[in-house]
């Protein structure tokens, strides 16, 4: 393929560059020394971090010094994703693109759009000193993808701006202008066993088939989690038998609402365990939404040592049962937005011995929210004997009413292709709200080329898109 058809010519060439250079999260320092050693070649001045992220200050065209300057800001890291039948290797392989049409997308790997794109929008428009613009900094950090850990480490002491054009969204024709923050709260429930009571029948039961998805931007769409439908099950059950359980698990990762949960039961009467089991799954059935049409609940035979103690299942259970799970409150200002919700996301067994450890994800775009959040896992967890820890914590950024940020991109949006742009927010962390707890009088928006199957070997880039994106944001610089 030959990258110089494509236009823009140098966003595209800068593309190519970098996607020569491997840069999964973590591993961002050879294209970082790129940055800062093209960006120095062009006679900017630039900085880099010990998180390996680079601050470039550029000198404002000629003409526009005494306008206020802006700023620009993405990511160089990318997600590392490749089809089990690709052979690549991320930490040397180069990503090897393809163009199909008019999709940008790579060789069986993630393309790392997100957040190349910035990259080398950026890096196109420092190299471009025939644009008319005010003086600009860009900022380029390093692994958003898997703890935020270069704009936590960015020392924002060097930023003059107060706007800011984060380029790390995915679609055309929208900004996103609020994101909401999140904390981790793990919950540590220690128990005591027993062996199985005689006369006890030993099962497992199952509860499967759940749809699952993103913790926060698949929150309000009233998919069931799994581990909320299991204790739902079992608090129901627990009424009309003696339960003990065992070798409970429950979702795979914080940020995925569980889509599996199970365990062993030692039950006294399990004729009537199953009743009300059934019973359960029922109720629950009757209000599934339909992506969760394939929910099973099954229940088999099983053999267990031994087993929590009644009282230390039934306080689990108890435990399960009141964690905050779901949408809590829906934003006042962005009709559909998603303000507040908690994804009780896993249970599994604790490092501790004979200790269950429970993971709930938090997220709202109001701070005081996750407070309360945070509180509400404690108060629970108190109430079961047990302990907690809220671990990386991240702050939201809050929508800003009379953003004229948001009104420049309205208007050159409009005034270059006709069509009206949206402002909306995503129920999602960005590394603009940490850079907003930073500099809090910031005004920002979010904003991106179509981009899509981020983070899947499918990712692909839209090359028209990019090249008006790009006439959008020269034309924003122009006019800021
Ligand atoms: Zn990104």
């Amino acid at each position: 393929m030959d990258y110089n058809q494509l236009e823009p010519k140098k966003v595209f060439a800068y593309f190519k560059n970098i996607s020569d250079i491997p840069r999964g999260s973590g591993n961002e320092e050879a294209v970082a020394k790129y940055v800062f050693d093209t960006v120095t070649a062009l006679g900017h001045k630039a900085v880099m971090d010990e998180a390996n992220n680079v601050f470039v200050r550029a000198k404002a065209a000629p003409g526009y010094e005494d306008r206020t300057p802006i700023m620009m800001q993405g990511h160089l890291d990318m997600v590392c994703e490749a089809n089990r039948s690709t052979k690549h290797d991320f930490l040397t392989d180069p990503i090897r693109l393809l163009l199909d049409g008019d999709r940008l997308h790579a060789d069986g790997t993630t393309l790392g759009a997100d957040d190349g794109v910035a990259v080398a929008v950026m890096l196109a428009i420092l190299d471009s000193p025939e644009l008319p613009r005010p003086e600009l900094e860009c900022l380029f950090t390093t692994d958003e993808e898997t703890g935020l850990t270069g704009m936590r480490a960015f020392d924002p002491s060097c930023v003059k701006s107060r706007r800011m054009i984060n380029l790390d969204s995915a679609t055309e024709g929208e900004a996103i202008v609020s994101c909401a923050g999140g904390v981790r709260s793990h919950v540590y429930f220690p128990y005591e066993t027993v062996p199985v009571p005689e006369n006890y029948t030993v099962c497992t039961l199952s509860v499967g088939g759940l749809f699952g998805g993103h913790s926060g931007e698949d929150i309000h769409l009233g998919r069931t989690g799994a581990i909320s439908a299991f204790a739902r099950l079992l608090y129901a059950a627990q009424k009309v038998c003696d339960i003990r359980l065992t070798n409970i698990t429950g979702g795979s990762r914080d940020n995925a609402i569980p889509r599996e949960c199970s365990a062993d039961a030692a039950v006294s009467d399990y004729a009537a365990f199953e009743t009300a089991v059934r019973a359960e799954e029922a109720k629950i059935r009757a209000k599934l939404a339909a992506d969760d049409e394939k929910f099973c609940v099954t229940l088999s035979p099983a053999a267990a040592d031994a087993f929590l103690t009644a009282e230390s299942s039934a306080k689990l259970v108890e435990l399960l049962r009141i964690l905050p799970n779901g949408v809590h409150e829906m934003d006042r200002l962005i009709p559909g937005l998603v303000e507040t919700s908690s994804n009780l996301g896993v249970i599994r067994p604790a490092e501790a011995e004979n200790t269950y450890e429970i993971v709930v994800l938090s997220r709202s775009s109001v701070e005081s929210k996750i407070d309360d959040l945070e509180h509400r896992v404690e108060c629970a967890a108190l109430l079961a004997g047990g302990t907690f820890e809220h671990i990386n914590r991240y702050p939201g950024w809050d929508f800003t009413v009379g953003s004229s940020l948001q009104q420049l991109f309205l208007d050159t949006y409009y005034n270059l292709f006709g069509r009206r742009a949206q402002i909306l927010g995503i129920h999602a962390g960005l590394e603009c709200g940490l850079l907003k707890n930073k500099v809090p009088d910031m005004d920002m928006i979010s904003i991106a080329p179509n981009i899509r199957d981020l983070h899947s070997p499918d990712e692909s880039l839209s090359v028209s898109s990019m090249a008006r994106v790009w006439k959008l944001v020269c034309e924003m610089l122009k006019n800021a």
